[in-house]
């Protein structure tokens, strides 16, 4: 193909991406168009910030650059190789429920594999609909990872106010909802995303011939309610598939579940031995720490069941 064919560089992000067919939305807001990638780039996901050219006559166009991340979400693949699926992921949105609840050691396992990312998690308790008839003692356990300094936001899809705080926690940023299975997360994204065009991604017209169905990760822009139908309006973005629903404790190593624990951090540098285990050698200053009640015996619990199942595997 000729240059001349192509219009001026531009930058994008990546909304979808089929082996080496991408979909780009234009910064700024549009229609995503179709683009294929230049021989020399490989390896992009959802999520990518991306320097594009449109073809003249608009119906594509081709991916010349993949800009810088500030984050990526890996997952093993077949072999059991980690490969990104989605990059510049600002939040992990670990959502739990009311019903069934949550266990403290299933929630300290999302934080861990979230900690491994660097990308910032946060905690959703959903169905608080059901939360009368159980008492305060989720409530309790909230406030536990409210004090270590993470968000805490609770929904319910079956109130409409139910998820004004979500909104306020989505916007401006590029989110995953993560979580077990039956907790509300389809029933959350479909209250987020009620317009069918937006689920299936917007395109343009010319773009949709020949749609793929591969099921991959997509980037939704999602529309804010405070401010109707204005299209600058940044409700926030959301990217989401089944594999990234999954997202879990996976590949970590030792050092990896011992740093996830946020509140042991600052100690790890003062146990008397350097390669203390924190089992129950002398001077181990995390044991020390629980000992005066700094570190919550239930969380230093669940850090030995998750290194137990390390070593089970
Ligand atoms: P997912 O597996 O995490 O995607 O969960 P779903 O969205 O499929 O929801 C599982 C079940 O919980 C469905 O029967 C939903 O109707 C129900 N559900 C979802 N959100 C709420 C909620 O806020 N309150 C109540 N009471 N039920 C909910
Ligand atoms: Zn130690």
């Amino acid at each position: 193909l000729a240059a001349g064919e192509y219009g001026p560089e531009q930058n994008g992000r990546v909304t979808a991406h089929f082996g080496r067919t991408l979909d780009v939305r234009p910064e700024g807001g549009g229609d995503a168009v179709r683009c294929h990638l230049r021989a020399n780039l490989e390896g992009l996901v959802t999520g990518d910030r991306v320097i594009w050219r449109a073809a003249h006559d608009a119906r594509d166009g081709v991916v010349v650059a993949r800009g810088e991340r500030d984050s990526v979400l890996e997952r093993p693949d077949a072999r059991g190789q980690l490969k990104p699926v989605a990059a510049n992921i600002d939040q992990i949105l670990i959502v739990f429920a009311v019903e069934p609840a949550p266990h403290a050691n299933l929630i300290d396992r999302y934080l861990v594999a979230a900690e491994a990312t660097g990308i910032a998690p946060v905690l959703v308790l959903n169905k608080t609909d059901l939360l009368p008839e159980r008492g305060g003692e989720l409530r309790a356990l909230l406030e536990r990872y409210e004090a270590l300094g993470y968000p805490v936001v609770t929904t319910t899809t079956e109130r409409e106010d139910g998820l004004s705080a979500l909104h306020a926690r989505l916007a401006g940023r590029t989110s995953v909802f993560v979580g077990q299975s039956g907790v509300g997360k389809s029933s959350l994204i479909d209250r987020l995303l009620p317009d069918e065009e937006l689920r299936i991604g917007a395109l343009s017209k010319d773009s949709r011939k020949g749609t793929h169905t591969t099921t991959t990760a997509r980037l939704y822009a999602l529309p804010d309610p405070e401010a109707g139908d204005h299209p600058e309006a940044d409700g926030g973005e959301l990217i989401d598939s089944p594999g990234i629903r999954e997202f879990g404790l996976t590949h970590l190593d030792e050092q990896q579940v011992t740093e996830g624990f946020i509140e042991f951090r600052d100690l790890l540098g003062r146990c008397r031995f350097r390669d203390c285990r924190h089992r129950q050698e002398p001077g181990c200053a995390l044991l020390a720490a629980v000992e005066r009640g700094e570190i919550h015996p239930e969380r230093f619990a669940s850090y030995r069941r998750i290194l137990e199942t390390l070593e089970d595997t």
